[in-house]
């Protein structure tokens, strides 16, 4: 099915670049699902330009991703072409109070180049594990702040294979939520706008922010972070907490002891044991509070 895609893709990507049968639990931060048919791993825009241009004529299904920490691939597998769109080898641009990087520019590395060049106002951003491009679909937000309230504009690309600037007011964003959720835009760059401010006190807020993830948070164990948004006037680990879920889970998946907003693959779970896990708190959250919970993390396949 894909051999004369394959054959054609070869001219544009090197062939470490072409996964086949990729299996997504290498490429999740839940470390858990099913294979991707083709997985591609592109860092330059102007060769996603020409992938995507070669692929929309194969009419293949595709989706753009980048660390995979807001993901859950099936057991059954993703059917078409994933994009792995990550740049860690372009460092973030500054010009005065403004910075810009590769959407695939991960959200560490940014705050850290701010920090150093003592631009404040990123801090938030140091501890979550997406690429800028994810954080961006998602409005990924921690600690009061979302990354709506810190970007000036991105860059684009349309699915007519255009590129074009636009600026975050034009994003639709609210919580969790982005324009890019209900279109085919591909972010392939970001600016932000930062203030000035001494690296100490940068430095000293983002340790003061992780130290209480790795406090409150179960960071040894796989997961996808939250796994279900805040519902209005609510926070979605208490319900659940509430519910006397802690510890509770199926097969490999169960709801952390340490914070129960989050779903953790403890041992070895299947994609089916998370979303039955889901399932089942779903439930139990609804029955007990009338209160429907929506999963926060992406579900491919
Ligand atoms: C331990 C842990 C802690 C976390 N803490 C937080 C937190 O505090 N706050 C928070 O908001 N989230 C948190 N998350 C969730 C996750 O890290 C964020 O949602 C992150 O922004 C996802 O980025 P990603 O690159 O991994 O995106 P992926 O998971 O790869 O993709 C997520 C979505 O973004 C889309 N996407 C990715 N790149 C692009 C692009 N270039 N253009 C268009 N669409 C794109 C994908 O199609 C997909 O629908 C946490 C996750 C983990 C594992």
């Amino acid at each position: 099915m894909y051999t004369s895609f394959l054959n054609d893709l070869s001219s544009i990507l090197d062939s470490s670049a072409i996964c086949c049968h990729a299996n997504m639990a290498h490429y999740t931060s839940f470390k858990a699902g099913g294979h991707a048919d083709i997985l591609l791993f592109i860092s330059d825009e102007q060769q996603l330009q020409t992938s995507l241009a070669l692929l929309k004529s194969y009419h293949f299904p595709y989706m753009i991703i980048g660390n995979g920490t807001n993901l859950l691939v099936k057991d059954t597998g993703y059917p078409g072409i994933l994009i792995r769109f990550s740049n860690e080898n372009i460092a973030p641009a500054i010009n005065d109070t403004i910075i810009e990087a590769h959407a695939g520019t991960s959200l560490s590395t940014l705050s850290q180049s701010a920090a150093s060049a003592g631009l404040g106002g990123l801090e938030f951003l140091s501890g979550i594990p997406g690429t800028i491009g994810g954080a961006i679909y998602m409005n990924a937000g921690a600690y009061g702040g979302e990354i709506k309230d810190v970007l000036s504009h991105v860059q684009v690309l349309q699915p007519n294979g255009s590129k074009t600037t636009l600026p975050a007011e034009n994003l639709g964003f609210s919580y969790r939520t982005s324009l890019f959720q209900s279109n085919s835009n591909i972010i392939l760059r970001a600016a932000f706008q930062t203030t000035f401010a001494s690296p100490a006190s940068i430095y000293n807020k983002m340790n003061s922010f992780n130290a209480l993830r790795r406090e409150k948070q179960p960071l040894d164990y796989p997961s996808a972070g939250s796994t279900f948004k805040r519902p209005p006037g609510h926070y979605a680990g208490q319900l659940i907490e509430q519910c006397g879920l802690k510890g509770r889970g199926v097969g490999g998946a169960k709801v952390s002891e340490k914070h129960a907003g989050f779903i953790i693959n403890y041992n070895r779970a299947t994609a089916q044991d998370i979303l039955d896990t889901i399932d089942m708190v779903s439930r139990a959250v609804l029955k007990t509070f009338d209160i429907q919970l929506e999963p926060e993390v992406q579900i491919l396949g």
